[in-house]
Order: structure tokens, then sequence, then C-alpha cells
């Protein structure tokens, strides 16, 4: 048996992003538009291109897939409403194109894995990772595991309610998932240029560290991790790390709170990292 090197693959609504990971990071980094002409051209495209990545490395791959949404138990892809894969049996044609076991995870969780084993929350036991972006995820990891649960939705922050609302944030606006007051219609990008626009800057950033600090504590009283680790597009703005930690205090049930809040360190190189990692190290 030769050597086998570890693939992530990256599934968005827009790109397929595929690396191969090893000690340095990411390499043979690919990407190609995902394709929407339906989904038996879209899983041939996928399954060629990973083979042709597996000729290029030169090794046996073993393959682990970060996608949104998630996939069941029978291998389904669910609520992945962007990508020609969603309410296909991705995983078992996968694997038959393949010959091989494909491991599945939310991108959510892909970035939580990501930043745990050697990200910004390195170390820690605990990890809940926080992606703030167009949408809204999450992703919990327990001693370098991912958690999964029962349905595979453990993590899935940005679709339980705001907690806390003000009798101005009444009535909660509907979220896509068909459910009022989501977090992810308060804490996204969109959401805080929604403000934006009608508040101006300041009073839109300061009302965004208000929410999400109790967006936050209520993590925190639940699961109490370790460290949060911010990703997404939201995550460049300083005031979350300066303000939201001493704004969850009176939310948080300790008299002393001081769960570390932390920016994450991989970026858009979460997807593929984090899916590859699916594959603990030397697990050949
Ligand atoms: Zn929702």
């Amino acid at each position: 048996m030769g050597q086998v090197l570890r693939l992530g693959v990256d599934i968005g609504g827009t790109k397929i992003e595929l690396a191969v990971l090893d000690a340095a990071g990411p390499q043979l980094r690919r990407r190609f538009p995902t394709p929407h002409g339906g989904y038996p051209p879209a899983l041939d495209t996928l399954a060629k291109e990973i083979l042709a990545m597996e000729q290029e490395a030169g090794a046996r791959l073993q393959v682990g897939v970060g996608l949104p949404g998630l996939v069941s138990s029978e291998g389904v892809v669910a609520n992945a409403y962007n990508t020609p894969f969603n309410g296909y049996p991705l995983k078992p044609d996968l694997e038959r194109r393949l010959g091989r076991e494909v491991r599945f995870a939310n991108d959510a969780r892909c970035f939580a894995l990501s930043e745990a084993v050697d990200g910004a929350g390195r170390g820690a036991r605990v990890v809940f990772g926080a992606i703030l972006g167009t949408g809204v995820g999450g992703g919990v990891v327990v001693e370098g595991r991912v958690l999964t649960g029962r349905h595979g939705i453990a993590g899935e922050w940005g679709h339980t309610p705001l907690p806390w609302m003000t009798d101005e944030e009444h009535p909660a606006p509907l979220c896509k998932c068909g459910r009022p007051g989501c977090l992810e219609v308060f804490v996204s990008g969109p959401a805080k240029n929604r403000d934006l626009a009608v508040l101006g800057e300041a009073r839109a950033m300061a009302l965004y560290v208000d929410r999400l600090a109790r967006a936050f504590a209520m993590a925190v009283n639940f699961l109490d991790p370790d460290v949060i680790v911010v990703g997404g597009g939201m995550s460049k703005h300083e005031e979350i790390y300066a303000a939201v930690p001493e704004r969850m205090r009176p939310w948080v049930y300790h008299p002393r709170p001081s769960t570390p809040i932390v920016r994450a360190m991989h970026g858009d190189a979460s997807g593929v990292r984090g899916a590859a990692m699916l594959w603990p190290e030397g697990s050949a």
C-alpha cells in the first residue's frame, strides 16, 4: 500500500474547492464553479475532479466533504438549497463512484474543527465555532472531534432564537428556514447592513454587539465552551473581540464569566481544511 493523503472538499453555492492537506497546510488547491445543470452531471463532475486530484497527488486519498446543510443517516443531502446536491443521496453515490468511504459534515462544523485542531482554538477542550457571514452557522468540537448529534444538527446556533428580545425587536423577522427570530436574521452580515441603512454605522454596530453578546451568552450558558472562535465576513470587526465579552456579562449565569472570544486563523481555507480533518491525522 502506497502513501495515503487527506483530501478536503468544500462545496458552496458558487464554487467547489478541493485541497490535499498535509503538515504544511492545504496543497494542490483547485477550485471550479459549482455545476448547476442538475444532479447527475454535478455528481459526475465532482467525482472526476476528485479522481483527477488523486492522479495529481500520486497517492491514495481519504476524502472528506463539507457543505451547507446536512447529510442524513441515509446519506441524503438536506437544507443545502443553493447546491445541485440538495435532496439527493450524495454520500452513497459518491462512495460508489470513488470506491471508498467518504465522510461528510456541515461547513460550519468543518470550520470549527479546523480552528480547534490547529487554529485559534488549538489546545482548548471544547471549542464553539461561530460563523457570522451571509448566514449564521456554528459547530462544536470536543477533544478534537466534531459533535454531530442525533440528527447531525449539533451546533445549529444560527437557527435558535435571539434571546432576551427587546420590545423594539418584536415582531421578529422571519428567517429563511421559516421560523421567526432566528439568530441568522439578527447577527448575519445582511442583518447588520439592514440596520446600517436605518441607524448609521455607530448605532448599527452597537446594536449588533448587543445582540451578539446575548447570542454568545446563551451559548455559554448552555455549552460553556473553553473558547468561542469567530469566522465569516463579520469576524473582521474588532468590536466583536473588544466589546462583546463585557456586554455578555449580565446574561451569563456566572458571576465572573471569562470565555475568550477570538478571531479565526484560517479564513477561507477552513472549509477544505476541516473537511480533510474529518479523517484524523494518521488514520490511514
Ligand atoms: Zn432560521
